[in-house]
Formats: C-alpha cells, sequence, structure tokens
C-alpha cells in the first residue's frame, strides 16, 4: 500500500538531490517571457531526444534553431530544408513532422502554442508525453507523465524490479495514477520533472542501478534486486529487416540513414545505381536492385525524397 508519507519521503529525497547533482536540459528551465518562444523551444528539443543521445542534441538543437529561430521560420521550411538541417540525427522522418506541427500551430492556433492538452494531442506529430512536458516545462502546468526514466523510477521504488525479460509488472496506467499521486506532493512541476530524467540517467539506471549510494534505498522496493536483463546474457533477439553487407548485418534503417545523407551532400539527381554503389560495399544491381528500390519507394512515400524519371533528389 502506497501512502501520501511515503509519496513526501520520495519527493524530499530528490528534490535533496536534484538541489545537488542538477544536470538538466537548459532548454528545460527556461526563462524567457515568451511562452510560444519556450514551448517550441521544448518541442523541438524533445522531438530531437526521441531515439537520439543528449550529447549529439546539444549540438544540433542549437544549429537548427539558428536556421528556423520560430515556430513561425519552421512552417515556412519546405522538406529539403528541414532535412538538410537534420543532419547527424537520424531518423529524417522526424524533423517533417516537426516542421507539419509548426505549420498546424502557424495555421490553426494563429502561431499561438496552444496550453491544453486535447489541443497539443490534436497536433499530429505531438504524443502524449511530448504534450505533457511541454505543459511541464514550457507553461509550468503540472502534468504527470511516463518517459523511460520515470517510468523505471517509479515501478522500482513503489512495486519493484522490472522482470528479467525487462518488462514491467505494472501497465502504464497504475504507474501515471502513482505519478500523479507523487506530483501532487511535488515542488515546481518542470524541476520535479526534470529531476526524475536527471535521477534516472544518473543513478537509477536501467542496467546498473547505483543502489548504494542511492538517497531512495531504504523505501525502494527493488534497491539492490535489480538483475541484468535476459537480452544482455546473449539470447538470440528476433531482427528486423535488413541484409548482410560484407559480414556484417546491417537494418534497413541504416540504409534509410545512408540515403538520406548521399543525396544532402549531392546536388544532382541520382539514380538507383549511384545510390546503391555509394550506401552498401557490395552493392550489385542484379542481386540488390530489388532491395533498394523498396526502401527508395518507402522514402518517396515518407516525403523525405523525390523521384523524377528513375532519378532521385532529396525531398
Ligand atoms: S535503490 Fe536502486 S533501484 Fe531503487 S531507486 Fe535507488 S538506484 Fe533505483
Amino acid at each position: 500500500m502506497r501512502s501520501r508519507q511515503q509519496f513526501s519521503v520520495f519527493t524530499e529525497h530528490l528534490e535533496h538531490w536534484f538541489t545537488r547533482h542538477k544536470r538538466s536540459l537548459p532548454w528545460r528551465d527556461l526563462k524567457m517571457a515568451d511562452d510560444t518562444q519556450r514551448a517550441y523551444l521544448i518541442l523541438v528539443s524533445e522531438v530531437m531526444l526521441q531515439q537520439t543521445q543528449v550529447a549529439r542534441v546539444e549540438v544540433i538543437f542549437k544549429r537548427f534553431l539558428r536556421e528556423f529561430p520560430s515556430v513561425d521560420v519552421l512552417a515556412k521550411a519546405s522538406n529539403r530544408e528541414v532535412i538538410l538541417a537534420w543532419q547527424g540525427m537520424g531518423y529524417n522522418s522526424r524533423a517533417l513532422r516537426l516542421r507539419d506541427a509548426a505549420k498546424k500551430i502557424v495555421q490553426e492556433f494563429h502561431g499561438v502554442f496552444p496550453k491544453k492538452m486535447e489541443d497539443l494531442l490534436a497536433i499530429k506529430g505531438i504524443g502524449a508525453y511530448t504534450a505533457a512536458a511541454i505543459r511541464n516545462f514550457a507553461f509550468d502546468l503540472p502534468t504527470p507523465c511516463l518517459d523511460t526514466n520515470i517510468r523505471r523510477i517509479i515501478h522500482r521504488v513503489f512495486f519493484g524490479a522490472e522482470k528479467r525479460d525487462g518488462t514491467w509488472r505494472m501497465d502504464d496506467k497504475a504507474l501515471l495514477k502513482t505519478a500523479t499521486e507523487v506530483l501532487e506532493e511535488g515542488g515546481e512541476t518542470r524541476h520535479w520533472h526534470a529531476a526524475l530524467m536527471d535521477f534516472g540517467s544518473l543513478v537509477c539506471t536501467k542496467r546498473s542501478p547505483k543502489c548504494n549510494v542511492c538517497p531512495l534505498k531504504k523505501m525502494c522496493k527493488a534497491a539492490f534486486k535489480v538483475r541484468s536483463p535476459l537480452s544482455a546474457l546473449r539470447l538470440p533477439l528476433s531482427r528486423e529487416p535488413g541484409r548482410e553487407i560484407a559480414g556484417r548485418f546491417v537494418p534497413n534503417r541504416i540504409i534509410r540513414g545512408r540515403i538520406v545523407e548521399y543525396l544532402r551532400r549531392t546536388p544532382k539527381r541520382s539514380t538507383l545505381a549511384d545510390i546503391g554503389a555509394h550506401v552498401c560495399i557490395d552493392w550489385d544491381a542484379k542481386e540488390h536492385g530489388g532491395w533498394l528500390r523498396g526502401i527508395l519507394e518507402k522514402l518517396v512515400s515518407d516525403s523525405l525524397i523525390k523521384e523524377k524519371r528513375g532519378r532521385f533528389v532529396l525531398g
């Protein structure tokens, strides 16, 4: 049974830890007066942080903002311009989703970032976590949410360690309810969420939680009980689509990234054979042509590239 007293002890320990170890990303504690600009910076950074490491985001975030300093500027960008500015990030379709979200904010909300959860969720490309992050970090509106770090901490402390296969015993609904109750005991929502995220990446990490130095160890149900996930024991994994290239398995998603990267650097239109020769060292048109054509067609349907008379160029 979890009690309010437990929640406030949890909050106290975490806040104390945060005041000493704070390293949160600067844009999660913005002081600028313009609500829309704060929300825009949070949106860009949170979309970038999906599937890309913080160190890389910190560099590319600044470069992207020099190019697209506001939601209005981003809304006017072409596919080609945003894909070029996304260089180094991978998962290029995120750049188009971000531009489309900016377009919707300009066209349907007159360039003013909405604050209501339902309005934010109505914008394609903004999911529940990103909407909550915008509310918490840009508007200081308490909105419980679960990212991978928050889910892990709440589950371990109040419900125990994850299963050996890395899955959780409790579903997100139960965890979100607990996160809501804990948040009611917390201070400013943006500091509270930043504290949880930092704590999850520095102390209560996925594979090696530092239970011996953890301020929550006395109350945590998973303290010293987290075991190496089975995936770390080299069990066979189901493979994503891809193929062996020079003796190494390369997933199609890596080839997608290489194609976009090649077209970014190549102003002229390229044929399938040009692209094949640049993205795989064992290129053989007969053997690999069908496979590469499938990847190119998917990139065209995702609007990341364009095809004209059998030649390809950035979208
Ligand atoms: S005691 Fe260990 S498992 Fe529990 S919160 Fe601290 S680091 Fe995580």
